[in-house]
């Protein structure tokens, strides 16, 4: 439908337009958003109806609207999408919800940011805080110099302690050999033990095959990319029965190697990995906003475009660190309404994302 530059304007409009729209409008006497209807498990043409304190509290076709409901016609009703991986300071919650998403996870950033972020009102936020690393690690000799990198020291449990009483969400590590040095195995058993004492899960950062098996041994509970060199079958099969998902990033490594990721989620989802919808907002050339090149890439993968749309609404906002403050991306009569109305089906046409005529969410509507 759009081109890729009449796509990135009306991306650049919608984002400018829901920054100043901020948070939106109170709901009135309730809102219906009509068009068709994807509730995660079922499809059909009809009305979503949220009460005017946020919950949906019907979901069907033909549906007599009640008195006073203010109607809301698209094409499309379905889920907001949760991004399992940002770097929010490179973006804005405002701009996020603008463009179609309802929760994110903060996979680096520091401290004080993620204090803030966590307590927005409409935009669900997980957060890690600073990424542990070894010292002069990556991210802090490149993009993450200013306060997005924690160096591990000695007491590797200690500071684990401290990021859990600071509020953290879950750990980030970060394995990244062309970065700078990286954590010790002893290190990372040690922040993994710690984390799973508080009650956290681990994310790590392993692009490479040997810093994958290395998380892997430590017991990670997630990794925060899909691997750019080519995993061997045993490796995926590791990855396979740990258990573990793995958060997409596909985009942000498009190019020569993003092939080797492009392969790998393919085995991945073969081997049965879930895949979680993630963009890494902040890295290559991404903006805020749902991402359709993720989703399309996520289907090539073999997940379909179904596939990968759950993969954005159920599967990411159950992921690591949300405690259920994502909703769980369907659309449930009876739970807090979470959704958004495009002008096509995105099953059909995924750049329909680009500029979302509204967003419910949080008890506010937004029409970016
Ligand atoms: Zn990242």
């Amino acid at each position: 439908m759009y081109g890729p530059l009449r796509r990135s304007v009306v991306r650049l409009l919608g984002v400018r337009a829901g920054a100043a729209a901020g948070r939106g409008v109170g709901l009135g006497r309730g809102v219906a958003l009509t068009g068709r209807v994807w509730t995660g498990t079922e499809v059909f043409d009809g009305t979503v109806v949220v009460s005017p304190d946020g919950k949906v509290v019907a979901a069907r076709a033909g549906l007599r609207i009640p008195e006073g409901v203010r109607i809301l016609t698209g094409a499309w009703v379905g889920p907001g999408v949760v991004d399992a991986h940002v770097h929010l300071a490179f973006g804005a919650p405002e701009a996020e919800l603008a463009g179609g998403l309802v929760g994110v996870r903060d996979l680096g950033a520091p401290p004080r940011d993620a204090k803030r972020w966590r307590r927005h009102p409409l935009l669900a936020v997980a957060a890690a805080g600073p990424i542990l690393t070894a010292p002069g690690g990556y991210p802090s000799r490149g993009w993450g110099a200013d306060g997005f990198a924690a160096f591990l020291g000695d007491d590797p449990r200690s500071q684990v302690r401290a990021l859990a009483r600071d509020g953290a969400d879950l750990v980030k590590v970060a394995l990244e050999p062309a970065g700078g040095p990286v954590p010790t195995p002893g290190q990372l058993r040690a922040v993994v033990e710690a984390a799973h004492d508080a009650g956290l899960a681990v994310t790590a950062h392993a692009l490479a095959a040997p810093m994958v098996g290395r998380a892997l041994d430590a017991g990670v509970d997630e990794l925060a990319h899909t691997p750019l060199d080519p995993l061997p079958a045993a490796l995926v099969d590791r990855i396979a029965d740990a258990g573990i998902p793995v958060v997409s990033t596909l985009q942000c490594h498009a190019g020569e190697p993003g092939r080797g990721a492009l392969r790998n989620a393919a085995q991945l989802v073969a081997a049965g990995v879930p895949l979680l919808y993630g963009t890494d907002l902040g890295n290559g050339g991404t903006k805020p906003g749902v991402d359709p090149r993720e989703l399309d890439r996520l289907a090539d993968a073999g997940l379909g475009r179904e596939g990968a749309l759950r993969a954005a609404t159920a599967a990411s906002s159950g992921a690591a660190g949300f405690g259920g403050r994502a909703g769980d991306g369907l659309i449930t009569v009876g739970r807090p309404a979470r959704l958004v109305l495009l002008d096509h089906d995105p099953l059909v046409e995924p750049a329909a994302w680009g500029a979302p005529l509204a967003v419910v969410t949080g008890g506010r509507l937004l029409q970016p």
